[in-house]
């Protein structure tokens, strides 16, 4: 376990290492006093500016974050960004609740494509839809759940079995699938440049600057950072698993790493035996399956393993990426990886989320659970708009409340105990 306030990868961002290079902000270097202070530029911190400086046009907001844009953890995930909900929350006997956070998503999805229209940056962005697939027993299981759903909201779909997937994805490996059309795949590192481009010229965002500490001086709240100190009314804490380092979300939150690899573009031989769509993203039907990514530049990625609290050594996810892609993909046996990397997910134990003022001038969106590109951005805005006394939603009650989870050693105890668990249940998704 790491004491850091914020996240410190052993590897770049592979998605961001293809894009071409920019000249991050500078750090925070001076003290300054402002209205709302933003701790993390991710998803969830950009949302809560930008709606922030539209309902309090005269307020000061500075946003901070530990890495540049592209390479810390917004640039770092597979790029899927569901339209609906995530195969995990769904629950088909609550049809009127899903129903309300599909809306919700649905409409940030719409003004994600605007933005990212508006910014001009190519972020790959496209609705290729998502296949859900299972090899095994448990993924089936979860398939049927996720079918149900999709039924009971009458939400459309595809049911594919082990030779549809096979001529669609060019692999064997899953017995069943899914498919629905209600996803875009896009390019992360890309993604979180063009949404931060978009934030209102006023709003500071100091790049490189870790906040260490989050106290109370006064009326205030004072954020401590390497070079200088933030005094805000008002903080956001949007940074994730991380808030629990800042000391909030210490009994919710478990900072999950998990990793990705992708390789070079691959030739056209190669791309033919990978399946009839041009490009095409799988979600595993089980929790601790394989994520997978055929790119509209040619390039096949991976996305696998988990890590508790810390990263894991390259050498070790490196073998495990392969292996995993390798028992789908035979055919890649010669082709190396081009970047394998990590990043860190907010993981609450029953997939709730952290959302709210937890102290007065204090507000949180935290525990992404891996699925938090559109809901972050959702979140953000919500936030901004219950701090600044705007009707909302009740996210506990639509998303789930993130519950109690015993402190160490009992934590990490249940948590590796569990993971054995579900790894020999899911072990044909793996
Ligand atoms: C490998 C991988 C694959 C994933 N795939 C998907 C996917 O396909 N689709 C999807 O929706 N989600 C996916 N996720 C999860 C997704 O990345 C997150 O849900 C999403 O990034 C959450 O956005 P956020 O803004 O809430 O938090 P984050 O993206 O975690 O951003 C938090 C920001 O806070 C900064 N920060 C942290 N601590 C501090 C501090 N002390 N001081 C200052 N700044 C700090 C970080 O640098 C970071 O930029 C994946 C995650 C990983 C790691």
């Amino acid at each position: 376990m790491t004491n850091l306030t914020y996240p410190h990868y052993l590897q770049r961002s592979g998605w961001n290492a293809l894009l071409p290079t920019r000249q991050s902000k500078p750090p925070l270097s001076l003290d300054i006093k402002v209205d709302v202070a933003i701790i993390g530029a991710g998803y969830t911190g950009i949302a809560a500016a930008k709606r922030w400086r539209e309902l309090a046009p005269d307020d000061e907001i500075a946003i901070i974050d530990a890495s540049e844009l592209g390479e810390g953890t917004p640039g770092r995930n597979s790029g899927f960004l569901l339209e609906i909900a995530l195969a995990n929350d769904a629950n088909p006997e609550q049809i009127r609740r899903m129903r309300e956070c599909n809306r919700l998503i649905g409409q940030t999805m719409n003004k994600i494509v605007r933005e990212v229209e508006i910014s001009g940056i190519d972020c790959a962005l496209e609705r290729t839809g998502t296949y859900r697939a299972a090899a095994g027993n448990a993924g089936r299981k979860s398939l049927l759940q996720y079918r149900s759903f999709l039924q009971a909201v009458g939400l459309p779909f595809e049911n594919l079995d082990r030779q549809a997937m096979q001529q669609r994805l060019g692999t064997s490996f899953y017995r069943q699938g899914l498919y629905s059309p209600h996803c875009y795949l896009a390019q992360p590192a890309a993604l979180i440049k063009a949404l931060a481009q978009q934030l209102p010229r006023d709003i500071q965002c100091y790049e490189n600057t870790p906040a260490t500490q989050l106290r109370k001086a006064g009326n205030a709240w004072l954020i401590e950072t390497p070079a200088a100190t933030i005094e805000a009314q008002t903080v956001v804490l949007a940074n994730n698993a991380f808030s629990k380092t800042l000391g909030i979300g210490k009994s919710q939150l478990v900072a999950v790493y998990t990793y990705a690899a992708i390789t070079k573009p691959l030739d056209e031989a190669m791309l033919a035996s990978l399946g009839s769509d041009k490009s095409w993203g799988v979600l595993p039907a089980h929790r601790l399956g394989s994520t997978l990514r055929k790119t509209q530049d040619g390039r096949l990625m991976v996305r696998s393993f988990y890590g508790y609290e810390k990263e894991t050594q390259t050498v070790a996810v490196t073998s495990e990426l392969r292996k995993n892609l390798l028992r789908r993909f035979p055919q890649l046996e010669d082709t190396p990886f081009d970047r394998v990397w990590g990043g860190a997910i907010g993981f609450t134990m029953n997939g709730g989320t952290l959302w709210g003022e937890v102290k007065p001038g204090l507000f949180v969106s935290a525990g992404c659970n891996g699925g938090g590109v559109v809901k972050g951005t959702l979140f953000g805005e919500l936030l901004a708009d219950l701090a600044n006394g705007q009707e909302v939603p009740d996210v506990p009650k639509l998303f789930g409340k993130a519950n109690w989870i015993p402190p160490e050693p009992w934590r990490a105890i249940g948590f590796h105990l569990l993971a054995a668990v579900e790894r020999f249940r899911g072990r044909a998704e793996i």
